[in-house]
């Protein structure tokens, strides 16, 4: 019988947490924590990782800002940098765990480039809503050649984030899986490319990458869909004095919460959305946890589980 398929999607704290400054050491270190444990599953289960690339994609567009000598580079080529540069840290990473368990040959690995389809009429394209790289001040904001927004911290850029209608590589992800590979793709939600007559196009938007997962596990056929996090689980009342943390939540309470506001847009608002469209779709499991509880949460006795 056919080991059961899991996806794994890693938030970017798996890579860089909170209060750190992003050295590559850092990223390496962070990322043995989640990468042992999936090393662990993959002799249970056939593995896909995702992964996002928020505080890596910040930096190279910083790098722009600071930088004339060399022609600026458009957002869909840093998320391009972003995928291979976090796809090496995560396989180099993987292979060094399933070598010290003994299974690197029995369990090979690769790590995709991965274009996701967006709708050019995506209603995102009209307000671009997500703010990304540096902080600016409001002068500097000014001569931008791009739209900002006053955020908490400062002004940012912002651009769109449009909803995944495809994953162009889907056939390759699945044939790849089945041939016992681990697959590393959509990094960063995936190089958001638009349809044009027989080619594709990148655009300059970036993909939220919970809901490319979901995207990728309805279309490759997944069981299991784990984000894993840096919070333990999903809470109400996130942060207040009343928070509490739900073990299972079914389909309708979720549906119910998120209209009650008390999941935040760009932070547990897609995991849930995320989570409850791949158990809409026919999914069997979805599980949002912490990167330290990746196992306890496959085996049931960790994170929050969306049921029907
Ligand atoms: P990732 O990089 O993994 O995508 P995000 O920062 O986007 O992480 O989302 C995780 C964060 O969501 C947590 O660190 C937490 O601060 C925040 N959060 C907001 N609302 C909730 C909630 N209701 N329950 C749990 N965490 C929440
Ligand atoms: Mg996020």
């Amino acid at each position: 019988m056919k080991k059961e398929i899991l996806l794994v999607a890693l938030g970017g704290n798996a890579l860089i947490r909170k209060g750190q400054i992003g050295t590559v050491e850092e990223q390496f270190a962070n990322l043995r924590t989640p990468i042992g444990q999936i090393a662990k599953l993959s002799r249970d289960y056939r593995v896909i990782i995702t992964h996002g690339n928020g505080p890596q994609v910040g930096n190279l567009l910083l790098q722009q800002e600071c930088c004339d000598a060399v022609p600026s580079l458009p957002l869909e080529i840093l998320v391009a940098q972003t995928q291979g540069q976090i796809g090496y840290m995560i396989e180099s990473t993987l292979d060094a765990a399933l070598m010290g368990l003994g299974i690197h040959t029995e369990q090979p690995l690769v790590s995709l480039m991965s274009y996701v389809v967006v709708a050019e009429k995506d209603p995102a394209f009209l307000a671009p809503s997500k703010p990304i790289g540096p902080v600016f001040s409001e002068e500097k904001a000014a001569t931008l050649p791009y739209p900002t927004r006053k955020t908490g911290e400062g002004y940012r850029r912002v651009v769109a984030s449009p909803k995944p209608v495809t994953i162009v590589e889907k056939r390759e992800i699945r044939n790849l899986i089945d041939m016992g590979f681990i697959v590393i793709c959509c990094g960063g939600g995936g190089i958001p490319v638009i349809r044009e007559g027989r080619a594709f196009s990148g655009v300059d938007a970036v993909i939220d990458k919970d809901l490319a997962s979901a995207k990728l596990a309805e279309e490759v056929g997944v069981d299991i869909f784990l984000i894993a996090t840096d919070v333990k689980g999903v809470a109400l009342h996130y942060g207040r004095p009343e928070e509490a943390f739900l073990r299972k939540v079914s389909l309708d309470q979720a549906a119910r919460y998120l209209k009650e506001g008390l999941f935040p847009a760009g932070s547990m608002g897609p995991k849930v959305e995320a989570a409850m469209q791949f158990m809409k779709r026919g999914g069997k499991r979805a599980i949002i946890t912490s990167i330290d509880a990746i196992e306890e949460a496959v085996s049931g006795s960790a994170g929050t589980e969306v049921i029907r």
